[in-house]
């Protein structure tokens, strides 16, 4: 009968469940793993890629109990942040998508109004992670730990971790600027775009805008490169945006609307007062930045309103896009006419040499473009002849103009910078490298905050330990155990609190402050060893003072109490954890500050074993979505592909560090794998009787279980979760479906052969597995609470599988001549090899392949063949690969004892006869493991 899914989840998962197998109790006459997955964010409905990472653990979880380890395997929340917040304001706002997001998932309208308040988005959620995902997908986690960041525990336990840290003097305050949306706060910038609608990659730049007087006005531009102010010959704007006039700090500025903003937040004094539309300014005048000349304002288009004050100063000299620019109107007196602008006086304009940069003239920009053919200023190589340009300034450069005449560019740029701040011809201003905007449309700017709390990442001594640390760690995959002194040393500084609305903890030194959802979430895997009291009641928040997590943590002062102990006890035990299993977009973020933390907080001996980085599944082209696929709701896939074939579609599909694009014909393929197999396991059992390892295929049954229990062994020791899932689901498979064709009914084989496949099972796919155990092997026990398989202990050798070989040679052999033939064969005669071509073999192999001492030893052992001996040596000599492993057997027993199956497998009558016992010329042409074949129609 095959499986019924849903029953069979239903069933097992109850057992497990009353079973209470994912219960961890202190045993200390057992060794113990702890695992972990990266606790979600609370954000919305997951989807099937998130499920990837989470079975991970769970295999590796369920392998580890079958090796007779006490396993913690917990999971919790990571509820911080603004996530729930915006959900709620969502609801509120009556957004259509937001409502039918929830509708489409099923739920009431009562329901989905309750959302209004966040606390009720937050419990939905944790119920359905748990219960619609996790659960559901049969993960042996200790259910009685869960636990979310907003607990009152929780509050002061990070609040402990910030006084260690201070303790450490890992805390520092300065200025930082941060990206910011004037709706919503602090957003983060980073390529996940979680928080935007775009600008992910965009870099954060710090410029000087400087002022180019217009009569009583300002005209701003912002540049990266202020050591060129001496070679400004012109200015740009783009003629189609629009400009503001703005009062700031008491001047009178034309910038860009944005920029205007952005200089608000980082705390100059501003004011609107007008518009003024880049055509107006095209044919002005200003003063340039030093005062000294006249600068004619001129329309180019490669100038992008939304980046800096979308205003742009030019130095042909050595800026490629200035060059090209000036250029494109140089040749074009029409559009010169059309702006008003007079012809002969934008031809006049000449670039200035400022810069004696090693291997180029006085006019760079210029030589660069010409030898790189650049068409426009459209021209994408511009780009990276700036890029190219500026690295070669920037090195080899010195000055040839201004103050700094003389001094390198290197040396020059910042004293230059630093004076034009002084004398009031520019301001500092940070933007970004390209357009950002936030999930709600606003454009997000860069705020300045004077006194901001960070993390002191770059600290030397911590940072040196936790590199050290890294290369001793159990790292999957090894690229990233290479990829983490680097990613640990370019760690900088990381600012850990932030101001506004955010849900998390209390900054503990200034309540104004909430700690972020990143440096909230680095120790907590300790929290899981308290969260088991505080959800039985037995710790409570009040309990949890700085001193009890002094001692139940550090060993430090007295125990208040009984429960005090055990708690402590219970860390000792437990602590550290030995795998962090996360997704690879925690490689340069969680994952670096998760290692440091426990470094600047904990003893050596508790610092953590191991991480596991798993890839994303992706949609087709592209992340999930309801368009590329993978968006469906978990629930609803697990109906279709049943928990097992998902489990076996995430494990087997690809090594963990690559990304995988969901298929949906891909996963029902899994789930058909899982059906053949118990069918598979059906049909053995149904055949098999009787005892003993007699025939030679039972033995070659025997010999290759072994060789893939010590393969998938290998592979699980190591977290190759693909490679054991490999032999296990695929490897096995065909070994008993060859031992079936092959007419193998060995009954007691069969079972020990089906409880081992069970058992290796089991880690991947629990459900298929126990049905299994159950309903075909009928044992009483669950499958889970057996050990992992050894060997069999029977002596057999892999001569078994030279036998299956040739067996399976000679049927190949056989269909392909009656392919070419076309008809049905009456009778097939295969001759074995005479016992003398053995013999030469065994000579050719003794003497190590070489033709004329085999030779001449044959012709002395084999005299009544001399003559033929020479030229079988040859072949033999020939072909070592294919006879260096060949030892002595009974060719002619082997196939002799597969009759049956030759004649069921060919359709007609089948004999197998020694060459000595047949004078036919196919007998005479025998050779060892290529018998002579005759097929009569
Ligand atoms: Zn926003």
């Amino acid at each position: 009968m095959p499986i019924d899914w849903p029953t069979a989840e239903k069933k097992w998962q109850g057992h497990w469940d009353r079973a209470k197998i994912g219960e961890a109790t202190v045993d200390p006459s057992r060794p113990k793993f702890f695992i972990i997955f990266a606790y979600p964010g609370v954000s919305g409905y997951l989807h099937v890629g998130h499920m990837r990472g989470y079975t991970y653990a769970d295999v590796i979880a369920r392998y580890k109990h079958m090796k007779g380890f006490n396993v913690l395997f917990p999971a919790g929340f990571h509820a911080s942040g603004l996530h729930s917040k915006a959900i709620a304001a969502e609801v509120a706002r009556g957004k259509k998508e937001r409502l039918d997001y929830f509708r489409d998932a099923g739920l009431d309208q009562k329901t989905i109004e309750s959302f209004k308040d966040y606390t009720k988005v937050l419990e939905y959620f944790y119920a359905v992670y748990e219960k619609e995902y996790w659960r559901k997908f049969g993960f042996l986690i200790d259910w009685r730990r869960i636990c979310s960041t907003l607990g009152p525990g929780y509050a002061r336990f990070i609040q402990w971790q910030f006084k260690k840290l201070r303790d450490a003097e890992m805390l520092v305050q300065k200025p930082y600027q941060a990206a910011f949306c004037p709706r919503d706060g602090p957003v983060a910038v980073d390529p996940s775009e979680t928080d935007l609608k775009r600008g992910g990659k965009a870099e954060k730049l710090e410029y000087v805008a400087l002022k180019f007087a217009m009569g009583k006005e300002f005209l701003v531009a912002a540049t990266l490169r202020p050591e060129t102010v001496y070679g400004q010959t012109n200015m740009w704007v783009a003629p189609d945006a629009e400009y503001v006039r703005a009062d700031v700090d008491g001047e009178k500025w034309i910038l860009s609307p944005g920029a205007a903003k952005s200089l608000e937040f980082q705390g100059h004094d501003v004011k609107v007062t007008g518009k003024v539309s880049g055509r107006e300014l095209v044919g002005k005048r200003c003063k340039s930045t030093m005062g000294d000349r006249d600068l004619l304002i001129l329309p180019a288009k490669f100038v992008d309103a939304a980046v800096g004050t979308g205003i742009v100063t030019s130095v042909p000299s050595d800026a490629p896009y200035d060059w090209q620019a000036l250029e494109d109107l140089r040749r074009d007196k029409k559009e010169c006419e059309e702006y008003g602008l007079r012809f002969d006086e934008v031809k006049r304009i000449a670039p200035i040499h400022i810069i004696k940069t090693k291997g180029y003239d006085d006019v760079p920009a210029k030589a660069l473009c010409e030898k790189a053919g650049v068409k426009d200023q459209s021209d994408e190589k511009l780009e990276a002849l700036t890029q190219e340009l500026y690295a070669a300034t920037f090195h080899s450069g010195v000055m040839a103009a201004g103050a700094y005449s003389g001094q390198k560019v290197s040396d020059a740029k910042e004293k230059i910078k630093a004076d034009l701040l002084r004398e009031k011809r520019g301001v500092v201003f940070f933007g970004f490298s390209e357009p950002v905007v936030c999930r709600c449309g606003e454009d997000v700017v860069i705020k300045n905050i004077p006194d901001q709390w960070f993390i002191k990442y770059s600290d030397l001594d911590v940072t040196q330990k936790a590199k050290v640390h890294s290369q001793e760690m159990t790292i999957i995959p090894a690229e990233y155990k290479e990829e983490l002194p680097r990613v640990l040393d370019w760690f900088e500084d990381r600012p850990c609190v932030r101001m506004g609305s955010w849900l998390g903890t209390k900054f503990p030194f200034d309540e104004k402050w909430v700690v972020e959802p990143i440096s909230d979430s680095t120790l907590y895997p300790m929290y899981y060893i308290v969260s088991l009291y505080e959800n039985a009641g037995l710790v409570t928040p009040d309990d949890m003072t700085d001193k009890f997590f002094d001692y139940v943590f550090l060993k430090k002062g007295e125990a208040r109490n009984e429960m005090w102990e055990r708690v402590a006890m219970d860390f000792e035990y437990w602590y550290p954890l030995d795998l962090n299993l996360g997704g690879k977009e925690h490689k340069t973020v969680h994952f670096p500050v998760f290692i440091m933390n426990h470094v600047a907080v904990l003893p050596g001996e508790q610092w953590p074993r191991g991480i596991f980085v798993n890839w994303w599944v992706t949609g087709r082209g592209g992340k999930i979505s309801k368009s590329k696929g993978g968006a469906e709701p978990i629930p609803g896939a697990i109906e279709k592909f049943s928990v097992d074939g998902m489990r076996l579609y995430y494990s087997h599909i690809a090594s963990g560090s690559q990304d995988i694009e969901w298929d949906e014909d891909v996963v029902f393929n899994y789930k058909a794998a899982c059906e053949r197999i118990y069918s598979l396991m059906e049909q053995l059992l149904e055949k098999g009787r009787g005892g003993h390892l007699e025939s030679s295929v039972d033995q070659w049954l025997v010999f290759n279980v072994n060789q893939r229990l010590l393969r998938a062994s290998a592979a699980m020791e190591g977290y190759d979760l693909r490679t054991a899932a490999d032999e296990v689901f695929y490897g096995m498979h065909r070994d008993l479906q060859w031992y079936k064709r092959r007419g193998g009914a060995n009954r007691h084989l069969i079972e020990e052969a089906l409880r081992v496949w069970c058992r290796m099972m089991n880690p991947f796919t629990p459900h298929l597995a126990e049905e299994a155990w159950h309903s075909l092997l009928g044992e009483a026990r669950l499958v889970q609470m057996e050990f992992w398989p050894g060997l069999f202990k029977t002596e057999v050798s892999g001569a078994v599988n030279l036998r299956e070989k040739l067996v399976e040679n000679v049927l190949e052999d056989v269909r392909g001549i009656v392919k070419i033939v076309g008809k049905q064969p009456r009778k097939v005669s295969v001759f074995t090899a005479a016992a003398w071509k053995w013999k030469a073999l065994e000579i050719a192999r003794k003497n190590e392949w070489n033709f004329s001492n085999s030779v001449k030893q044959a012709s002395n052992e084999i005299r009544q063949h001399a003559k033929e001996a020479a030229p079988l040596v040859k072949f033999f000599v020939s072909r070592t690969g294919e006879y260096r492993d060949a030892g002595q057997f009974d060719e002619f027993a082997t196939l002799a004892e597969a009759t049956e199956f030759f004649s069921q497998e060919l359709g007609c009558g089948f004999e197998a006869r020694r060459e000595e016992d047949s004078g036919h010329e196919k007998a005479r042409k025998a050779v060892p493991l290529k018998p002579g074949i005759q097929v009569d129609f």
